[in-house]
């Protein structure tokens, strides 16, 4: 098997607390430009990984919160500083969305699609030229 692709990525929140790693081989990795996630991450799009739950390794829980976002959708954040790293929704079930830019460094893949391209902020210019999903 690829060597890259069994490697575990690191990752942790701003203040450090909520520390985590993802044993690969990811399952996806996309940008998704949704209202929601523009609004719970105060960004202009959120870049996502997908993994299934169980690739995920908390470090430590005890600053994890969940906040319900939606009827089927649940965000998760740091309790102290207020990162939110984490999505899980039973329109993906067993599926746990890690935010990319929480963990640092190259992981197995590269973003491969926008999606939710209808609701991108029109102050923001991609350049690449990757498939626009709405
Ligand atoms: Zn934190
Ligand atoms: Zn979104």
């Amino acid at each position: 098997m690829d060597d890259s692709s069994t490697r575990s990525f690191a990752g942790a929140c701003l203040c450090g607390v909520l520390a985590f790693r993802i044993v690969g081989p990811t399952k996806w990795c996309a940008h998704c430009h949704c209202s929601m996630c523009q609004r719970a991450h105060g960004a202009a799009f959120v870049t996502w990984i997908g993994v299934d739950s169980s690739q995920l390794e908390l470090k430590s829980d005890a600053s994890l919160q969940w906040f319900s976002s939606s009827a089927d959708a649940e965000r998760g954040f740091c309790g102290v500083c207020g990162s939110s790293i984490f999505f899980r929704s039973s329109r993906w079930p067993g599926e746990i969305h890690v935010a990319r830019a929480c963990v640092p460094g190259a992981i197995d893949r590269e973003p491969a699609a926008h999606g939710f391209a209808a609701t991108a902020v029109d102050w923001l210019h991609l350049g690449d030229d990757l498939p626009r999903k709405s």
